[in-house]
């Protein structure tokens, strides 16, 4: 129980919804039902490519985790950075 382990919580992988400490995504490919893992909610199917399939974040449907962390949108762009950088300059 340490401020420490706090931060580690709220830390979110590139797609901007999945927790670090969250589970794997469960993906079933919808092109050809491949069942892969994968630690964020924007992936391609490692066996055709295709982006789409039915996602679970352990037990929780995609659209759940949507509905209540809004849509993943990868941030590997250096806006996100910036604003960072920008509040922790601006205290
Ligand atoms: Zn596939």
């Amino acid at each position: 129980m340490s401020i420490g382990l706090d931060c580690e919580k709220n830390k979110y992988y590139a797609d901007g919804i999945t927790r670090v400490t969250d589970p794997f995504w469960k993906v079933k490919c919808a092109k050809c039902g491949h069942t892969y893992l994968s630690c964020i909610a924007i992936s391609n199917c490692p066996t055709c490519g295709c982006p789409d399939g039915d996602r679970f974040l352990g037990e929780t449907p995609y659209d759940e985790v949507v509905a209540e962390r809004g849509k993943p949108e990868l941030n590997y762009s250096s806006r996100e950075t910036k604003e960072h950088d920008f509040q922790s300059k601006s205290e």
